[in-house]
C-alpha cells in the first residue's frame, strides 16, 4: 500500500509558507503502515495539478492533495479535479446549508460565493469540514483513491482525523505495525551501527532497524510489519531483547519520549537524592535541561554558572593557585568545581563542566572543543576530558548531554 502527497500552493514554492501539511500527513499515514512513496509540491496551476496527479496515480494506491480549495480565483484544485475526472460541478445542498450556517450572524455572507463553494464534482464523496467553508473530496477510481483537503492546517487535520483516516482504515487492508524503541546518548551513530552489524544482518525482511540521530543522542527503532498482532509480537520480541542485550548499559530508556534528564530525575527521586550543577562553558544549559522536566524541584538544588575565574574562586571555592597553575580548563579545576558545588548547595550529587566552546579562546595545548566534565557525590569524583568537534552551539549541547550521561552511568554504580 503506497501513497503520494501533493501539496498545492504558490506560497509553498515561494518559501512564504512551510509545508507542514505534508509532514503531518506523512506521519499519520506512516503510523497506519502506509508507505508514503513520494511527495510533490506544485503551483496553483491546472496543468501542473493534472500532470502531477497522473504521476502519482501511476505508482501509488492513495493520493492526498492539500490546498487550492479556497473560494478565490487563485485556487484551482476543485475545478481541475472535475475536469480531470471528466465530471460536472453540481450543487451540494447540505454543504450549502453548512456554509450559510457558518456565515449566519455575519452580515458579510456572500450568497453567490457560498454557492460556488458548495459546487462539487459529481463523482466525489463529500468530506465535511466543521471548521471552514471548503469541504474535502474523496474520489474512488477503481482500486485507487484520491482525496482533496483544504490547505489550512487546522481544517485539514480536523477532516483527516474525523473522516479520512478512519475511512482509509476501513477501505484498505492495512498491515499491523509494531515499533520498539531504544534510546542512547553520547555514543555515535556509527559506533552503534558497528555494535549492531551482525544483528542487523540477521533481521528477517519484515523487521527493520532505523537509526534516528538527534543532538547528542541516537534513537533506535525496531519496526515489525505483519498481518496479525499477536504472532507478530511473538516473532519480534526475541529480536528486540537481543538488540537490548547487545547494547547493554548504553541504553538509557525504552521510551522514545524520554530524554536523559527525565531518567536522571526519576532515579534521583526514587533514591531520595539531590543534584546541583556548576557550569562554566555550558552556561546553565545542563540546569535548563534538568529544570525543563516537571517536578525537578523535588531533587534539583540549583546551579552556579561560574564563567569567570573570580566566580569559580568566590562561589565554588576553587583554589586560586589551581587556576593559575593548571588553567580553568583542567582536571583539577573541574574536580574542585564539583566538590565546591556539593559543599555550597548541600547536594548529594554534582555535575561540573569547564571547557572552551570557541570560536576564540583556544590554544595549541587546549584547542577549541577541549572540555573537562566531573560527576561526583560526597565520597567520589569521576572526571573525563573531551575533545569535541564542531561549532560553539554543538560543543555546548554535546557537553551537556555527555555530562548527563556520565551522571547516569555514575548512578548505575551507586544505585540502580
Ligand atoms: P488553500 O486551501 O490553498 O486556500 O490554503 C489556505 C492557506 O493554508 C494558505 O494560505 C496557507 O497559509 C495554508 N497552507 C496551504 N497549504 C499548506 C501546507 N501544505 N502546509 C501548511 N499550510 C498550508
Ligand atoms: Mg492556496
Amino acid at each position: 500500500m503506497k501513497a503520494s502527497i501533493i501539496s498545492i500552493g504558490d506560497e509553498l514554492l515561494f518559501g512564504q509558507t512551510l509545508d507542514t501539511n505534508a509532514h503531518w500527513i506523512s506521519q499519520k499515514l506512516s503510523q497506519l503502515g502506509i508507505d508514503v512513496f513520494q511527495r510533490f509540491t506544485i503551483h496553483d496551476l491546472a496543468d501542473e495539478i493534472k500532470n502531477t496527479l497522473d504521476k502519482a496515480l501511476d505508482n501509488t494506491d492513495l493520493v492526498i492533495i492539500s490546498g487550492g480549495l479556497g473560494p478565490t480565483q487563485d485556487d484551482k484544485t476543485k475545478s481541475t479535479l472535475a475536469g480531470y475526472f471528466n465530471v460536472k460541478l453540481v450543487l451540494n445542498e447540505e454543504v450549502l446549508r453548512h456554509i450559510n450556517k457558518l456565515f449566519s450572524g455575519h452580515k458579510a455572507g456572500d450568497l453567490e460565493r457560498n454557492k460556488q463553494q458548495a459546487m462539487l464534482p459529481g463523482n466525489c464523496t463529500v468530506i465535511p469540514n466543521d471548521l471552514g467553508t471548503a469541504p474535502g473530496m474523496w474520489f474512488d477510481i477503481e482500486h485507487q483513491c484520491v482525496v482533496s483537503v483544504p490547505g489550512v492546517p487546522i481544517e485539514m487535520k480536523g477532516m483527516m482525523n474525523n473522516t479520512i483516516l478512519p475511512r482509509i482504515k476501513t477501505h484498505f487492508a492495512l498491515p499491523v505495525l509494531i515499533h520498539f524503541y531504544l534510546m542512547t546518548a553520547a555514543v555515535g551513530e556509527s559506533q552503534i551501527a558497528e555494535m549492531l552489524q551482525d544483528f542487523e544482518k540477521s533481521l528477517p525482511g519484515y523487521i527493520k532497524l532505523a537509526y534516528l540521530p538527534g543532538q547528542g543522542m541516537v534513537k533506535l527503532r525496531l519496526t515489525a510489519k505483519g498481518e496479525h498482532k499477536i504472532p507478530l509480537l511473538h516473532a519480534v520480541l526475541p529480536y528486540f531483547e537481543r538488540m537490548k542485550s547487545m547494547l547493554g548499559h548504553i541504553v538509557y530508556s525504552e521510551n522514545q519520549d524520554d530524554r536523559l534528564e527525565h531518567v536522571i530525575i526519576r532515579k534521583l527521586k526514587k533514591s531520595g537524592n539531590s543534584l546541583a550543577t556548576a557550569e562554566s562553558c555550558t552556561g546553565g544549559t545542563i540546569a535548563k535541561k534538568i529544570t525543563s522536566v516537571p517536578g525537578s524541584s523535588a531533587v534539583f538544588k540549583g546551579s552556579i554558572v561560574a564563567y569567570a575565574n573570580e566566580i569559580k574562586i568566590a562561589l565554588l571555592g576553587v583554589p586560586e593557585l589551581l587556576l593559575k597553575t593548571k588553567g580553568a580548563v583542567s582536571k583539577e579545576v573541574v574536580i574542585a568545581m564539583a566538590k565546591g558545588i556539593i559543599r555550597q548547595m548541600h547536594s548529594d550529587f554534582a555535575i561540573a563542566v569547564t571547557g572552551i566552546a570557541g570560536p576564540g579562546g583556544g590554544s595549541k595545548k587546549k584547542p577549541v572543543g577541549t572540555v573537562w566534565i566531573a560527576v561526583a557525590n560526597k565520597q567520589e569524583v569521576h572526571s573525563k576530558q573531551l575533545s569535541l568537534p564542531g561549532k560553539r552551539t554543538q560543543i555546548i549541547e554535546w557537553t551537556s548531554v555527555i555530562a548527563l550521561e556520565m551522571l547516569r552511568r555514575f548512578f548505575m554504580k551507586h544505585f540502580v
